[in-house]
C-alpha cells in the first residue's frame, strides 16, 4: 500500500441558526443556509432546515405543507424521529419513518406536499427532521423529476472502533488510507457525501473526503470540535471548511449527533426565487409561466 500524505482542512466559519421559523404548520425549522449568508462555500448545497425536534400533541387533520413547486434541484429529507407523507405530481407516494431517507429530484419540475404521517399525526410525538437541498448542474435542471425513496435498512453502517458510527446516506466513505469502504445509498448527479454520524463522549474519528470537495459539520446535538478550531455544541449549529486538504477530525466531548456533508462545487450562476433554483433571471421566469400553464402537472 502506498503512503499518502494528507492536509486537514481549514474551519472557515462556525455557525448557528440563521433564521428560525415555520414551513407549513408541521415544520418548526432551525435555518442554517443560505440564513448565514452562506452559498459559495456551501456549493452544490443549497439549504438546510433543521425541523425539531418538537413535540406535537394529537391531532385530527396532519399538520404539514401543501402544495408547492421544485424547479432545477433536489430536495434531501431524513427523517429522525416522527414520519413524513409525501405525494408528488409524477406519480412518487410514500412515508419515511426514522432512519429513512427521500431523496427528490425535482429538476424540470414536481408539485409535492409534504404532511404528517396519519398515525403519527393521530398519537402525537416527537418530530425531528433535516431538509437539504442539493443544487443541479444546468445539464440536468430540466431532466425528469425522480424519487429514491431509502430506508433505514438500505443505508450502510460503517462502526467506528470506538463506539460510534456513520450511516452512509450518499457518496463513498473513506478510510484515512484513502480505501473505500462503504458507497452510499443515494445515487447523486455530482459528486457528494452525505453520512449520519453518531459519536460517543470522549470519542475522536479521522475522516476523509476528497480533496476539492467544499465541506459543512452540521450538529443536532452534543459537544463536537471539529479540526481542533471550530467548536460546535448545543443544537442546531454549522461549520463550514475550506476546499484545500482532505481530512476532518472529530473529537467528541458529550454523546454527539451530527451530519457531515461535503460535495463538488457547481460553478454556475445561481438564480433562486422560492422553490426555483436556476441559473438564469429567463430561466426564472420561464418556471413561473410553466407553473402557471399548468407544465407541473397535477397532485
Ligand atoms: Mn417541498
Amino acid at each position: 500500500m502506498s503512503t499518502t500524505t494528507t492536509t486537514q482542512k481549514k474551519v472557515l466559519g462556525t455557525y448557528g441558526p440563521g433564521s428560525s421559523h415555520w414551513v407549513g404548520d408541521g415544520f418548526p425549522v432551525r435555518n442554517l443556509f443560505p440564513s448565514n449568508g452562506l452559498q459559495l462555500e456551501v456549493s452544490p448545497f443549497l439549504m438546510l432546515d433543521y425541523a425539531g425536534p418538537q413535540y406535537f400533541k394529537p391531532a385530527p387533520e396532519p399538520r404539514g405543507v401543501g402544495e408547492h413547486p421544485h424547479r432545477g434541484f433536489e430536495t434531501v429529507t431524513i427523517a429522525y424521529q416522527g414520519s413524513v407523507s409525501h405525494r408528488d405530481s409524477a406519480g412518487n407516494v410514500g412515508t419515511i419513518f426514522p432512519g429513512d431517507v427521500q431523496w427528490m429530484t425535482a429538476a424540470s419540475g414536481v408539485l409535492h406536499e409534504e404532511f404528517h404521517e396519519a398515525e403519527f399525526t393521530k398519537n402525537g410525538g416527537v418530530f425531528e427532521m433535516i431538509q437539504l437541498w442539493v443544487n443541479l448542474p444546468a445539464k440536468d435542471k430540466m431532466s425528469k423529476p425522480g424519487y429514491q425513496a431509502i430506508t433505514k435498512e438500505q443505508i450502510p453502517v460503517v462502526n467506528f472502533a470506538t463506539g460510534g458510527h456513520a450511516r452512509i446516506i450518499a457518496g463513498e466513505f473513506l478510510e484515512a488510507s484513502g480505501s473505500a469502504v462503504a458507497k452510499g445509498a443515494a445515487s447523486t448527479f455530482t459528486p457528494i457525501n452525505l453520512w449520519d454520524i453518531i459519536l460517543k463522549a470522549g470519542e475522536k474519528v479521522e475522516l476523509t473526503v476528497p480533496e476539492g470537495h467544499n465541506t459543512a459539520v452540521v450538529l443536532r446535538k452534543g459537544d463536537v470540535t471539529v479540526n481542533g478550531s471550530g467548536k460546535l455544541n448545543g443544537e442546531a449549529k454549522i461549520a463550514t471548511l475550506g476546499r484545500d486538504g482532505e481530512t476532518i477530525t472529530l473529537e467528541a466531548k458529550e454523546d454527539t449527533q451530527l451530519v457531515l456533508l461535503s460535495g463538488e462545487p457547481i460553478n454556475e450562476p445561481i438564480a433562486s426565487y422560492g422553490p426555483f433554483v436556476m441559473n438564469t433571471r429567463e430561466e426564472i421566469m420561464q418556471a413561473v409561466t410553466d407553473l402557471k400553464n399548468g407544465k407541473f402537472g397535477r397532485l
